[in-house]
């Protein structure tokens, strides 16, 4: 049977993360309420804005529902904002943003963003193969600080692909892992490339 995978759909990029994971094999959800959070076996937080998402999690009483699930050990992965919503630690965010938790981590949000708006690359990823992984980061955060059970999968190289020097952001942490806990600053749901959600469905799997 197909794995269950929620996509939070409060805001971002839903519909490209729900087509994603379809083809990857899951069978995608979009997930706005609670009793909805209740029948996945995944969850996808989705690029967008994490201070909206964050607000629109108390508004639709996801926050609490979400963060005990987490705490059950739900599989999640999280993109961009999601990203920054499952780290226990945010720099330069708004001081009233809540967080989910669940991911050792300190990330910078908006920390391509104050070099350029967008940055692409592609990016040596531990454990996928066929090549590297086109990355497109769009006010992105990166990570600057991980715990000891947090494995990092993907660095930005020091030169990207196009040959530009990657400045301040050459040598951060982009991708990461812990336990059933996956962040990407960057958007493969944008690429057509649908290995890291094919690497998602698979710990989903796992976990169930
Ligand atoms: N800058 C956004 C934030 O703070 C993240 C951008 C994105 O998800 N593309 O949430």
């Amino acid at each position: 049977m197909a794995v269950r995978i929620g996509v939070l759909a409060l805001q971002g990029n839903v519909r490209e993360h729900l087509a994603a994971l379809t083809a990857a094999g899951a069978e995608a959800v979009p997930v706005r309420r609670a009793s909805e959070l209740a029948t996945v076996d995944g969850i996808v937080l989705p690029g967008g804005e994490s201070t909206t998402m964050s607000t629109l999690l108390a508004t639709f009483e996801l926050l609490e529902p979400l963060r005990a699930r987490l705490r059950d050990g739900l599989p999640a992965y999280g993109s961009c904002a999601g990203m920054i919503l499952l780290a226990e630690e945010i720099l330069d965010g708004r001081p009233d943003q809540h967080q989910l938790g669940g991911l050792d981590v300190v990330v910078r949000r908006n920390a391509f963003g104050r070099q350029v708006d967008s940055f692409e690359t592609d990016l040596e990823f531990t454990g996928l193969t066929g090549g590297p992984v086109h990355a497109v980061f769009i006010r992105a955060p990166w990570v600057e600080k991980t715990g000891g059970d947090v494995e990092v999968l993907a660095s930005v190289p020091e030169v990207t692909s196009a040959g530009a020097d990657a400045g301040e952001a050459a040598g951060r942490a982009v991708a990461v892992r812990q336990g059933r806990v996956l962040a990407t600053s960057f958007h493969p749901e944008l690429t057509g490339d649908r290995r890291v959600h094919a690497l998602f469905v698979d710990m989903v799997r796992t976990a169930r």
